[in-house]
């Protein structure tokens, strides 16, 4: 007979939402501008000001975000485009909406980033950009990386849905690359319900995406309700939807005031996991880069397999079985049907990512988890790793 579990579920997320925020989204309500206007400029020089990026632009999503940054940068068919093959599929769909071919490039083991000696291998002559994902909130190797990129040419756009205040060489993630794009999804460091943050380096590029996220109409035709605006606009290129309302951008300036809170919270129950799993073989915790402020957008351990046959897939149930949730960062892009199919992607291709996502396991880590919550959660591992 089991015995029931009374206690209550332990999302493996939770969003931080203040009063602050609640009170700016129904100011906003009431104010009668609900679409893209003042809070959305305001929310984008803050974020500006934050990375100490010369451009921002607030769009729908990262997925949004990054597809305008390959399409500004006339990206297409014929194209190679580099990146992981350890991130979500929104990184290689955009690769695939403007037809350009995705090439993957295996991780290093420390840090479950794009290792660049992997990306020298796949350079070819038809490559034009890379995207590393900075996985879990630890900026990938960006010397490297755009040491590569200047020598062959290429673009380089950064995937930081995770890295939100991440640094590198004490460099802010956002003014590294050519193009940056953060997520602000609900699970995210920081949070607008969906959102994203695009910051660039080059000031026509900057204008090339803030004109595709708008239908291509003329930046100026924005203007054209207020009083001394014009009603007249111009299409300049068959662009897209890809706005931010103010009723996000309400939320993301709460949000970002609170942002460097929220990281200290997660680095403090990060270092907290990994004191505390010091001592379980079975366990490998993340491993920090000297050069590196880590974030923490995720803990994702490995289970080793142990002489038990204690697997990954039996220490999720395990843990599910205790109240505790959890989630796999990610499913690798070459497992997917669509990709594998489409590009002849093979099991094997990508042994790093093979190897490190068959112990995946991304633990509960968000800011207002309290301190008993995550004194629960570390019990809960020690028991499923014992098998017990
Ligand atoms: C969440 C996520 C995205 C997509 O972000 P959206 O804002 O939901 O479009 C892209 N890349 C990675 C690595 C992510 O984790």
């Amino acid at each position: 007979m089991t015995i029931p579990n009374t206690r209550p579920f332990l999302p493996y997320n939770r969003p931080s939402i203040g009063d602050e925020e609640i009170a700016e989204v129904v100011a906003t309500l009431r104010s009668g501008w609900l679409t893209t206007g003042p809070r959305v400029a305001h929310f984008e020089a803050a974020f500006r000001e934050y990375v100490g990026a010369p451009h921002a632009i607030a769009v729908s999503s990262c997925t949004a975000g990054l597809h305008l940054a390959l399409a500004a940068a006339g990206i297409g068919e014929g194209d190679e485009v580099i990146t992981t093959p350890l991130t979500f599929c929104s990184t290689v769909n955009v690769i695939v909406h403007q037809r350009a071919r995705p090439v993957l490039a295996d991780i290093s083991p420390d840090d479950y980033n794009i290792d660049p000696a992997q990306i020298e291998r796949k350079i070819t002559r038809r490559t034009r950009a890379i995207i590393p994902v900075h996985y879990g909130g630890q900026p990938c190797r960006m010397d490297a990386i755009l040491d590569i990129a200047r020598r062959h040419g290429l673009l380089v756009i950064e995937d930081a849905a995770h890295a939100h205040g991440a640094l590198y060489r004490g460099r802010k993630v956002g003014t590294l690359g050519d193009v940056t794009v953060f997520s602000f999804y609900a699970t995210k460091n920081m949070t607008t319900g969906e959102g994203g943050m695009v910051t660039v380096h080059n000031a026509a590029l900057a204008e090339r995406i803030r004109l595709l996220s708008n239908h291509g109409m003329d930046y100026n035709a924005q203007r054209r309700y207020e009083a001394e605006g014009s009603w007249y606009y111009e299409v300049l290129a068959p662009g897209y939807k890809y706005n931010m309302t103010d009723i996000q951008a309400a939320l993301g300036l709460h949000q970002l005031a609170r942002l460097e809170e929220y990281t200290r919270r997660r680095t403090e129950i990060a270092a907290r996991y990994t004191e505390a799993f010091a001592g379980l073989e079975q366990i490998v915790t993340p491993a920090v880069r000297p050069e590196v402020r880590h974030v923490w957008h995720l803990y994702a351990v490995q289970v080793r397999r142990n002489s038990r046959r204690i697997d990954r897939d039996r220490v999720i149930a395990a843990l599910r079985k205790q109240g505790i949730g959890t989630s796999v960062h990610f499913i690798p892009i070459h497992y997917h049907p669509y990709y594998r199919e489409g590009f002849g992607f093979r099991r094997g291709d990508y042994p790093v990512c093979e190897a490190v996502f068959e112990g995946l396991i991304s633990l509960p880590l968000y800011p207002s988890m309290t301190d008993a919550e995550v004194e629960r959660v570390i019990e809960a591992v020690r028991k499923a790793v014992r098998g017990s």
